[in-house]
């Protein structure tokens, strides 16, 4: 049979209807309130692809080498073409369609992908397959096609063969269900997602769940004691709703009447309905559920439910964590996930004193530094205001810069309302050891000056109200447990922003700093390089950089320290004194930064270099050099003549280059050529480079992908050359602390790896262990 009824599946028809399909008719055999419906089966998919003979020219297609991003996108295409061009056979169509028909009043209907194989590891591949909203009869035929042939996208190829899937062992079934004209939707957790106690999480907003999904609307909170039916609510601004439109079908963004942006979405009895529906799939299952509901009316629907582990999961998954949360009608963000929307504010009072941690949601945002810490908010948008930052204190700003390392020190926390997982507020705060949330949009609008807030810097929440003490040692933290380093052929490095970082990121056993930023210390001098010469002198201007090298160089010594030249955009000098004659810039993450503006001012860069000079001189024979945005080799050729002018011996000493540009990515066999002894991967660049996507912008954050197969191709052919022409490599991109991209490196045969003070650790043992199963594998 080409098609079951939602009544007729249960869960342990996953093989039949896909994994959305068997929760679907479970809760439907359940008595639960599910939008009636139907699901085109897999075995109509794969009678499809069979009787049509397409099957075969179908896997062969997507049998490619998926690392060569040109021919995995033709498989993708042509994979598409065979699917979408191949007749219905009519015995099908009729099936469906008198199904359809079957359906009261023959409404619209949500067409939903639901594959076999869609619990993969891996979340970025279950999102990746369609939905499709407000369909009729006249396009149903087509949009079923559609979910079959979004099987084949190219991330769903790519994933799949990462993962060890064969193309012909997932099938798809589509669910082919009532829409359900929310008025109200959201999500639920049935108890508490960490603590697991029955305390159930709802997030509310109006209308259809797009709004929420795509980020142009944060929902309501209401946590809700089962028990008592104690509510605490937390209101949030909703300025869009998703809605359908009456004339053309289609899915559209609305404002939200002015006087519906601040009520509460769910009123008491609302609650209760949604209550008791959690209770009774929780007891269904026999544990606790992340449940996506719509309400039109009185009535609630459930559109999804799944076990609360799976979400929790999914709270952190490579790029974004509402990736398969797109579902018919509702959907919202997951805890911990920023969702880029405007202002939230707390009903239970702006101010909350110095009393215990409430849980009421202020803000949130990513969570970037680990760890948790209380105090009050010290709200800073001048410079001049740092002072007020106290031992203890939140500091709370649109942007961290180098100026505020001293306060940063004294906080115990740091939010910030800009910024992704590789800003200055993120990279500092992680060295500093400073629990952080960055990328809130709107904290230091929404929280008030002294408000005593807790901020979670791995959930990426800020809440109301103190959470007892926190004594924290971060020197401590880092210091491996085990006397014994994991010995690994791959070597491990750090990387460190700050001096003031050395001793904690020494203490971590790592084989040498992989990356040394300059322009911590030269910004946090307050003064632009020429402003400061002209103050101070050139002498004083070189010692800060020496000494400043020096105290990381000490601690590492004979350990290698890998120095970057400096390497700060337009936008950051301009804030310093002598700053004002600095371009504005455009795009300054594409205009004068690195190299670019070194080689353009070589006599300011010179007095850079002879920092250098003194620190060999000294004896300092660990130093290496880096140099920032590179091109190509004519720009690596400049910079050997600066060396030289300077009397640094290229032949003498070890530097190289980062890879920070698909331009020297794919020219790195000429830059080879120039003598480099290393390349090094700045995957916050490539990615931002490769993918259009600004670091820095939290409204793009959850697209900002290092492990996309582009960017994975750039680094994995230039490992190859390297090591071709004996140059080593190494990453010190915030990716390196990543296990995905560490096992990806290791695989490749980089040299080195430098990760995150606080991730050093971990990289250990993951390196150890890809390299065992690398020999394990070769002697089975
Ligand atoms: C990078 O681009 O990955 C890098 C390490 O450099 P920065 O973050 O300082 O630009
Ligand atoms: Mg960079």
């Amino acid at each position: 049979m080409a098609v079951l009824w939602l009544d007729e599946i249960g869960a342990d028809d996953l093989p039949r209807v896909g994994g959305k399909g068997a929760s679907l008719g479970e809760l439907t055999g359940a008595d639960l309130p599910v939008p009636p419906g139907f699901v085109v089966t897999a075995d109509s998919y794969r009678a499809f692809i069979e009787e049509a003979g397409i099957d075969d020219a179908l896997f062969e297609a997507v049998d490619v080498d998926v690392e060569d991003s040109a021919a995995l996108s033709t498989a993708a295409e042509r994979a598409r073409e065979l699917i979408v061009e191949t007749p219905f056979p009519e015995e099908l169509r009729e099936e469906v369609l008198g199904a359809y028909a079957d359906m009261e009043g023959e409404p619209f209907v949500a067409v939903r992908s639901s594959a076999t194989a869609e619990d993969l590891p891996d979340a970025s591949f279950a999102g990746q397959q369609e939905t499709f909203l407000n369909v009729t009869d006249e396009r149903l035929l087509e949009r079923v096609r559609e979910c079959w042939a979004s099987l084949f996208t190219q991330r769903a190829i790519y994933y799949r063969t990462k993962q060890g899937f064969s193309h012909d062992d997932v099938d798809i079934g589509v669910v082919v269900q009532r829409m359900v004209d929310a008025e109200k939707s959201g999500v639920m957790f049935t108890s508490h997602p960490s603590t697991g106690e029955a305390t159930m999480i709802v997030e509310a907003a109006w209308g259809l769940g797009e709004a929420v999904v795509s980020g142009s609307v944060s929902p309501d909170n209401y946590v809700v004691e089962r028990e008592s039916g104690d509510v605490e609510a937390t209101v949030a601004e909703k300025k869009l709703l998703c809605e359908r439109d009456d004339e053309t079908g289609e899915t559209v963004e609305r404002e939200v009447p002015e006087d519906k942006r601040d009520e509460r979405v769910l009123s008491a009895d609302d609650i209760e309905a949604l209550v008791e529906i959690g209770e009774r799939v929780e007891d269904h299952y026999g544990e606790p559920q992340d449940v996506e509901w719509a309400m039109v009316g009185d009535e609630v629907y459930m559109l999804q439910s799944r076990p609360i582990t799976t979400i929790s999961e999914a709270d952190n998954p490579p790029a974004g964590g509402v990736a398969d949360l797109e579902d018919a009608g509702a959907g919202a963000t997951a805890p911990g996930v920023t969702d880029g929307s405007g202002a939230v504010r707390s009903e239970s009072s702006g101010s909350a004193g110095t009393g215990p941690a409430t849980g009421d949601l202020l803000v949130d945002g990513l969570g970037s530094s680990p760890g948790t810490a209380s105090g009050a908010a010290r709200i800073v948008t001048k410079l001049d205001e740092l002072d007020k930052v106290g031992e203890g204190d939140v500091i709370v700003t649109e942007m961290t810069t180098p100026d505020m390392v001293p306060a940063m020190k004294r906080a115990s926390g740091i939010v910030t309302d800009e910024g992704g997982m590789t800003s200055h507020a993120a990279i500092v705060s992680r060295e500093l050891g400073v629990p952080a949330v960055v990328g809130t949009t709107n904290a230091s609008r929404v929280l008030e000056d002294g408000q005593a807030i807790t901020i979670d810097g791995e959930k990426g929440t800020v809440v109301a109200g103190r959470d007892g003490e926190d004594e924290r040692e971060p020197v401590e933290e880092v210091r491996p447990q085990s006397p014994v380093k994991p010995m690994t052929a791959t070597e491990v490095k750090v990387n460190v922003s700050i001096p003031e970082a050395a001793s904690r990121a020494a203490a971590t056993g790592a084989d040498g700093v992989g990356l040394l930023r300059i322009e911590h210390m030269i910004l946090s001098l307050g003064q632009t390089p020429a402003k400061y010469i002209e103050e101070n002198g050139v002498d004083a201007y070189v010692t800060e950089i020496v000494e400043g090298v020096r105290t990381v160089a000490d601690e590492f010594y004979p350990r290698p320290v890998r120095v970057r030249t400096l390497d700060a955009p337009t936008d950051e000098f301009r804030q310093l004194e002598g700053g004002e004659d600095e371009p504005d810039e455009h795009n300054p993450m594409l205009g004068y930064r690195g190299v670019r503006r070194s080689l353009d001012r070589p006599d300011v860069f010179a007095h850079e270099l002879e920092a250098f000079r003194r620190l060999y001189g000294m004896g300092y024979d660990n130093v290496e050099i880096m140099f920032p945005l590179v091109n190509d080799a004519e720009d690596v050729h400049a910079l050997k003549n600066c060396m030289e002018e300077v009397g640094i011996d290229p032949g003498k000493r070890r530097w190289g280059v980062m890879i920070e540009t698909p331009a020297a990515a794919l020219g790195v066999a000429d830059l080879a050529e120039t003598g480099i002894d290393f390349a090094s991967f700045g995957t916050n660049d490539l990615t931002q480079y490769t993918l259009a996507i600004d670091r820095n912008n939290e409204r793009v954050a959850d697209r900002f992908d290092e492990l996309h197969p582009s960017v994975l191709r750039l680094i994995g052919d230039v490992i190859e050359t390297c090591r071709e022409e004996g140059v080593e490599t190494s990453i010190c991109g915030q990716a390196g602390s990543r296990p995905e991209m560490v096992d990806f490196l290791v695989e490749e045969g980089v040299s080195s790896i430098s990760a995150n003070i606080d991730a050093v650790r971990d990289v250990q043992h993951e390196v150890k262990r890809v390299e065992q199963k690398l020999v394990l594998d070769s002697i089975r």
